[in-house]
């Protein structure tokens, strides 16, 4: 491997998560990464320091260090003041929601699918060519660009997008912008064939069709694929047997929602498959595995703890999305118990309305103390592994600690902030889960590359400008918000038009 692209950042807190000791707090440590991975990690010392500044001399990019690094003294090396901790990484979101936020509030969620999330796509399929010409690129490029922007500005550098409803046929725009922004992905491809409007319906030939094709894509060094139907009241054994066959030839995941809020999970228990939770149903039609990956999960039963933990099947908890469409929380303490892998996220901005995986930690904790009255429950190192370890492992990413031959993902935290003081060793950790806001993610970097520097995101590889996409974006709302004035009401979900 070249010696150019070799990272030193010393920082005055280091939390590495390495298996040994996920809970392990370094006080004055450092990392080293050439390439896209971690060569070293640990304590520093002035002979450490000394000795990787004979070894890679003016190759060498210190981190706060602005001259040549060929000509440094070890006194030079600077230690910021901040945290390093491995980058997030976000099991479930959906990227095409990104232009959404602060619309449909106070509405459940089949009426905020019908609301906000398909008008939305559907407005900017409908009308590409003109958005087109009005943004100067693809009314979705500008999306999934934009939602690229808001991961990387929150640490984000790892995610499973769920590529719904009219997404599922821009499987092309959303991995370009993956590749420009440098993070890593996993495009779950959407799709459904019952119960959404006539002219989104796969045939199952369609629906694995579109993965073939994905999946041939050229050149993609970051992006993969794999099937993600949308819901299991949307999706008939028809489309996902033959789904769920494609991901087990291909080795992927199978992403899909399940039993997110009580009215459906009913209605589907009472009409679509009667007698059965989604979860049994999936189980009886041999789609569950430990490569299968559900979001959400909130209506669970005791046999479907049972299924889901006799399968290996892993469970994405989004609290902000579950909470604010008022559809209620899923058992993860039960999940847990049971051995079931739950990781925490997001969900997409059009319904938690930003990507702060921080907050959606802090929420998970809070509920789940509340309701259990217990204050025990969910401490912030076990928090901090729901957003990282956990969700790289059921991502299969060598990612989610800093230990030698990870993938070179970590951000780092400001400590000059009123509110990150005072930071000890002792309560560095609880500080990240409940003292930051978010705002202090100053830098990010992916793979090796630095895509946010002090608090400022780069531009893109392709060269593409965060400012200019985020204009881009405002633009795209201003457009959406007139043409929503005169817009018939849709309600296609099928769920909606039973309650
Ligand atoms: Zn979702």
């Amino acid at each position: 491997m070249s010696r150019q692209n070799t990272i030193l950042c010393r920082t005055k807190f280091l939390i590495p998560m390495g298996k040994s000791d996920r809970s392990k707090r370094i006080k004055d440590g450092f990392i080293l990464t050439q390439g896209e991975e971690i060569l070293e990690v640990g304590a520093y010392s002035s002979v450490k320091g000394e000795s990787l500044l004979k070894e890679y001399g003016k190759d060498l990019t210190v981190m706060g260090f602005e001259g040549d690094a060929g000509s440094m003294k070890e006194s030079e090396i600077p230690c910021l003041n901040t945290i390093m901790l491995p980058a997030f990484v976000k099991a479930h979101g959906h990227d095409h929601e990104q232009p959404l936020i602060g619309i449909a509030k106070d509405v459940p969620l089949t009426e905020w699918l019908d609301k906000a999330v398909n008008p939305f796509t559907g407005y900017i399929n409908d009308n590409n060519d003109m958005l087109t010409k009005e943004l100067g690129m693809s009314p979705q490029l500008v999306t999934y660009y934009m939602a690229r922007v808001c991961d990387i500005n929150y640490g984000i550098t790892t995610s499973m997008v769920h590529h719904c409803n009219h997404s599922k046929y821009h499987a092309a725009e959303i991995a370009r912008a993956n590749e420009a922004a440098g993070t890593t992905m996993i495009v779950a491809i959407g799709g459904q064939d019952r119960f959404y409007y006539e002219a989104l319906l796969d045939t199952p030939e369609e629906a694995v069709e579109r993965l073939v094709k994905a999946s041939q894509i050229k050149g993609l060094k970051r992006t993969s694929f794999c099937p993600g139907p949308d819901q299991l009241f949307s999706n008939s054994r028809k489309v996902l047997i033959p789904l769920k066959q494609w991901a087990r030839e291909n080795n992927t995941l199978f992403h899909i929602h399940s039993s997110e809020e009580p009215k459906t999970t009913a209605w589907f228990k009472k009409e679509i498959e009667p007698g059965m939770s989604p979860v049994q149903y999936a189980d009886s039609i041999g789609i569950l595995d430990e490569n299968s990956v559900l979001a959400h999960q909130v209506n669970c039963i005791p046999e479907d703890l049972e299924i889901l933990a006799r399968t290996g099947t892993k469970i994405v908890h989004n609290p902000l999305a579950n909470t604010i469409l008022g559809s209620g929380m899923p058992p993860i303490m039960e999940m847990i118990k049971a051995g079931i892998p739950v990781a925490i996220s997001t969900d997409g901005s059009g319904s938690a309305d930003n990507q702060n995986i921080i907050g959606a930690a802090r929420a998970a904790a809070q509920y789940q103390k509340a309701f259990h009255q217990d204050a025990t429950l969910l401490k912030s190192e076990k928090l901090l592994e729901m957003i990282t370890v956990v969700p790289s492992s059921i991502l299969r990413k060598n990612q989610g600690e800093l230990t030698e031959g990870r993938q070179a993902d970590f951000i780092l935290l400001d400590l000059n902030k009123p509110n990150m003081t005072p930071t000890r060793l002792d309560n560095v950790i609880e500080n990240i889960i409940w003292a930051a806001d978010g705002s202090e993610i100053s830098t990010v970097v992916a793979r090796g590359r630095i895509l946010k520097n002090d608090g400022v995101i780069k531009d893109f590889i392709d060269g593409t400008k965060p400012e200019e996409i985020m204009a881009k974006v405002q633009k795209l709302s201003e457009l959406y918000a007139k043409h929503r004035e005169t817009a018939p009401e849709i309600s296609g979900t099928g769920a909606h038009n039973q309650h």
